[in-house]
Parts: C-alpha cells; sequence; structure tokens
C-alpha cells in the first residue's frame, strides 16, 4: 500500500512574515494527521526558517533543486549535504522549469538525483511532457527517455528512495490540468516502465501528478489508481487551497 504525498513547490515566492503565517496556519488546521505525507519546499535561503516552524510536525521539508557537485568552487550551487545539515528530507530534480529556463537536460537531471541520494536525501523526480510533443503523439517517449537517464544512471533499486512527480509542463501554471484519464494513461506507464526492470518497485514507488491542482480538482485525480498524490506549485501558497489539497490525497 503506497501512503500518499502532497508535496508544495513554493517556487521562488515567500517571505519570513509570509512563510511563518502560511506555515502556522496549515498547521493550526492539521488537527488530526492526515493520511498523506505532506511536504513543503521552499527557496533555499528560506529552508532554515521552515525547518524550525515545521520541526515535530507533521510537516515535512524539501529543497526545490540540489547541485549535482558535493562541494567546491560552484558558486550560486547549494550541495545535498547542506540540505541534509539544514532538515531536508527531500528535493525536487528535473523540474520542468530547471530543464526549460536553465536548459538541465536528462544527463545532468539524472547526477542531480545521484547527488541527492548521496547525502542521504529522497529525490522527487520530475517528468512530464511539453505541448507540441503531446500534440505530436511523442508523451510516452519523453517521458521513457526522462525516466531512463535516471535509472540507467542509479538503477531501477533507486526508486525505492524516490518519488516521481509526472507534470505535464502545458499543465504547470496554466490552469490547465490534464483530466484524470489522461493523467492515470501516463502514470500506468510510467509505473509499467519501471516493471520492466522491477515489479516490486514500480508497485511501491508513489507517482504524483503536478499541474495545476487546485483543490477542486484534487480529489477526482487522486482517485486515479496509479495516482499517489500531488506535487503542487501555486496552490500551495495558499493555506486553505494546500490544505483541501492534502485532505483530499
Ligand atoms: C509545479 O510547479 O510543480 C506545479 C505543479 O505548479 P502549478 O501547481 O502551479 O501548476
Amino acid at each position: 500500500m503506497r501512503q500518499p504525498m502532497v508535496a508544495g513547490n513554493w517556487k521562488m515566492n515567500g517571505s519570513r512574515e509570509a512563510n511563518e503565517a502560511l506555515v502556522k496556519e496549515v498547521l493550526g488546521a492539521l488537527t488530526s494527521p492526515a493520511k498523506a505525507e505532506i511536504v513543503v519546499c521552499p527557496p533555499y535561503v528560506y529552508l532554515p526558517q521552515v525547518a524550525a516552524l515545521v520541526d515535530g510536525s507533521a510537516i515535512g521539508l524539501g529543497a526545490q533543486d540540489v547541485s549535482d557537485q558535493d562541494a567546491g568552487a560552484y558558486t550560486g550551487e547549494v550541495s545535498g549535504s547542506m540540505l541534509r545539515d539544514v532538515g531536508c528530507a527531500y528535493v525536487i530534480v528535473g523540474h520542468s522549469e530547471r530543464r526549460s529556463l536553465y536548459a538541465e537536460d536528462d544527463d545532468f537531471t539524472a547526477r542531480k538525483f545521484a547527488a541527492a541520494r548521496r547525502h542521504g536525501l529522497k529525490p522527487i523526480l520530475c517528468v512530464g511532457e511539453l505541448l507540441e510533443e503531446r500534440e505530436s503523439g511523442v508523451t510516452e517517449q519523453v517521458v521513457a527517455r526522462q525516466l531512463d537517464a535516471v535509472l540507467d544512471l542509479e538503477g531501477v533499486e533507486s526508486l525505492k528512495d524516490a518519488v516521481i512527480a509526472y507534470e505535464p509542463v502545458w499543465a504547470i501554471g496554466t490552469g490547465k490540468t490534464a483530466t484524470p484519464e489522461q493523467a492515470q494513461a501516463v502514470h500506468a506507464f510510467i509505473r509499467s516502465r519501471v516493471a520492466e526492470r522491477d515489479a516490486g518497485v514500480a508497485d511501491g514507488v508513489r507517482i504524483l501528478y503536478g499541474g495545476s491542482v487546485k483543490a477542486d480538482n484534487a480529489a477526482e485525480l487522486f482517485s486515479q489508481p496509479d495516482i499517489d498524490g500531488g506535487l503542487i506549485g501555486g496552490a500551495s501558497l495558499k493555506a486553505a487551497d494546500f490544505l483541501a489539497i492534502c485532505r483530499a490525497a
């Protein structure tokens, strides 16, 4: 049985004041333990602040990115050991904004996935197709390529301590959500692709959906057999919406 998970990706949003208000409101309303594992991923600079706010609570901490390197002359980078040091358990790897805005390719993403694991972080590996790729019928090839880059480098067993997030790029921040059927089809494909290497790992790995998940569409998406929760962008910045999504999982 896979425990559902809801992870909030705050992206480049927040301030000390806004973070405190958001986390306190979510924690204040989480009176009974949620069925889902809940994680928030603030910007790097706010990780220590949010780590202190969620300390001892049911909310876990993740980062939005990690360096592929371990230490040294890499100006601006943040290593997996630093993320562990400030209390992160998870890290998002290969988000489509990293892939498209910062030209991070499959190999680089796979090396970040490896770096996360080297430092005991659980990667949340994002995969997903562009609109033109969906329209030209290559969604499965794209997702398979992104997934295989990681599995070829790190092996299928690496997914035992990782999470996959299927995020169709055309649905991220656009208000256009994949239908539950569209999402389920790709989730089932991802699971079958992993099962070709190891059926047990495929059965156990959590596959989250991301892309304009809102309070009013979460339950239907999460009711699909291969959708194990969500990676939430915009709606994770509003306590009431994030809570409703957590409760739907
Ligand atoms: C995301 O950035 O991972 C995401 C899913 O964003 P949104 O929910 O805003 O579409």
